[in-house]
């Protein structure tokens, strides 16, 4: 998914600037204002027609907004993939590794393990900085022929 939208910003020329962090802020508030519609129309379906036409524009919404949201991040240049990987991982920690499932409170609210600990996403930033800057770093030492 990543890739697709990463492949279709090159083509367009989207270079990160604040312009365009701009046009795909707007771009995810309109696309999830269609997901909110759609779920309008799916809690208010009642024959499997509009069923069906509803699911179809919520499943429409739902890419399109995947899409504008990995458009943003990178755009942002923010560390998706790292930054997936750690709530991917920091989630799944949450499956009881003996029950296979996860486990709830008396409200039913999912249970964190013992020692669990929230995704780092200031330290992911900082990694991203560090690695701009000695990309910037090596670029400029290529162009001075060093
Ligand atoms: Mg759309």
């Amino acid at each position: 998914m990543i890739l697709d939208v990463q492949i279709f910003m090159k083509a367009c020329g989207h270079e990160p600037s604040h312009k365009l962090i701009s046009l795909y802020h707007d771009l995810v508030r309109e696309e999830v204002g269609e997901l909110e519609e759609a779920m309008a129309a799916f809690n208010a379906s009642e024959t499997e027609a509009e069923e069906v036409a509803a699911k179809a524009e919520a499943l429409d919404a739902i890419c399109d907004s995947i899409w504008v949201l990995i458009g943003l991040a990178k755009t942002m240049d923010l560390p998706l993939e790292a930054g997936w990987d750690a709530v991917a991982s920091t989630n799944l920690k949450k499956i009881d590794p003996v029950l296979g499932t996860v486990r709830r409170d008396e409200n039913g609210k999912i249970m964190k393990p013992d020692r669990w600990v929230p995704p780092d996403m200031v330290r992911l930033i900082k990694e991203r900085n560090e690695q701009r800057k000695a990309n910037e770093l090596s670029s400029a030492q290529e162009a001075g022929g060093n």
